[in-house]
């Protein structure tokens, strides 16, 4: 018999009922050290007082109205982000899929409102994620996602991670846009090189197609820049965002350049619940803290410990471990064994991580964890290690 919840995950039999910062308490009582983070979403850990703050308080006064009318915190968190990235315009969704809808959406209404409306591709990259819906799994267009999904949306090719003669070879008069993750985060956290992404960026100013960035994952201070494109120098046309940016809270956003948002006129898209005043009450409350060059200081200099730390491990299990990768607090752990057996072994510590592709197991922590809690995770990863060494 089908269980009452559709059964698409396969869940781990734990049941967390409460959470305070870095930590997560189980229906049982252990305490759980969480370096998922809701798979990089809690940025400022769980519980965050400033956070149910903005989040009670709101609540107390309007929850939705619609986009029928103005919503002041809407307003507010544009401004924010416009004010802190090379955006001029917001358009606020629930999740990193409505993002990466509308994303696909305002690069082709920019091109056929340029008189080149042939101009409709988007080209991705092999093992990349940009979301669950039929556009999504396209533009990705693993067997794993979009087998027994057809017919798959048109419009979309996929160049392997890193090869250049294939992507400028993709490229012809039908791409609208290339669309990337900045770090790869299910497909095993790779970092594309600054020059690759600088690199990038010539060449679609070159072509004259648009750079469309998906940060869903590795944006809003997770790689130790506000979003982690700054780090080659460079700004999109368009960006995805979600996860962190609502800390816990379901709330995305698409950035863009005035010319890449130019045709998304009234009518041209919407969303009933996006950019509501729960959503974005929280959203503010999350940017006062992470927009901030202290705060992100700290995030670098907490992820130079970590990843000093986690090469130490791999040294000290080589039959375990292979590798360190990763930017920020957006790290991965090579595997020699099963990703998921580690992972599991890290539960049996009171240890939470998150598998991904290429055999990794990701750790994308709350940004707001402490040197203390990163030392004892990675003494809980040595145990874990430890046990699969003897088994
Ligand atoms: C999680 C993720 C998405 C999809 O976000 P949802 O909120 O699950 O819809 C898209 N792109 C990237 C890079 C992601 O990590």
């Amino acid at each position: 018999m089908i269980p009452s919840i559709l059964p698409t995950y396969n869940r781990a039999p734990l049941s967390f009922v409460k959470g305070e910062g870095a930590w997560l308490i189980e229906a049982d009582g252990r305490r759980f050290l969480d370096l998922g983070a809701g798979i990089a979403v809690n940025a400022l850990g769980h519980a965050h007082p400033d956070l149910v703050a903005a989040l009670t308080e709101q609540a107390g006064k309007l929850w939705h109205t619609s986009n029928l009318y103005q919503i002041p915190k809407q307003q507010e968190l544009a401004d924010r982000l416009v004010e802190a990235t090379f955006a001029d315009t917001v358009f606020f969704t629930n999740s990193g899929t409505e993002s990466c809808e509308l994303a696909i959406k305002m690069a082709r209404k920019h091109f056929f409102d340029a008189d080149q409306p042939e101009r409709t591709d988007i080209i991705a990259f092999e093992g990349s994620f940009h979301g669950r819906s039929s556009a999504g799994i396209a533009a990705a267009g693993s067997e794993k996602m979009t087998k027994g999904f057809g017919p798959l949306l048109p419009g979309f090719k996929q160049v392997p991670w890193g090869d250049h003669d294939a992507l400028h070879a993709a490229i012809d008069d039908n791409t609208a846009a290339i669309l990337i993750e900045p770090v790869q985060g299910e497909g095993g956290i790779r970092p594309l090189p600054d020059q690759c992404l600088k690199g990038l960026r010539d060449l679609c100013d070159q072509r004259g197609i648009l750079l469309i960035l998906d940060e869903v994952q590795c944006g809003v201070g997770r790689t130790g820049r506000l979003f982690a494109h700054e780090w080659a120098g460079i700004t999109p046309d368009i960006m995805m965002v979600a996860k962190g940016i609502g800390g816990g809270f379901p709330l995305g956003a698409v950035l863009a350049t005035e010319n890449a948002a130019a045709g998304m006129g009234a009518g041209t898209h919407g969303s009933t619940y996006g950019g509501n005043p729960l959503g974005c009450a929280v959203g503010c409350a999350v940017m006062d803290h992470v927009a901030t060059p202290e705060f992100l200081a700290e995030v670098n200099r907490k992820a130079g410990f970590m990843r000093q730390r986690l090469e130490g491990l791999v040294a000290a299990h080589p039959d375990i471990f292979t590798d360190v990768r990763g930017l920020g607090l957006m790290l991965g752990l090579t595997c020699k064994v099963a990703n998921t057996d580690v992972v599991k072994a890290g539960y049996d510590t009171l240890l939470v991580t998150v598998p991904a592709a290429d055999n990794v197991i990701r750790m994308l922590p709350p940004l707001t964890i402490t040197e203390g809690e990163i030392a004892e995770a990675v003494s809980r990863l040595d145990a874990a290690a430890t046990t699969l060494e003897t088994a």
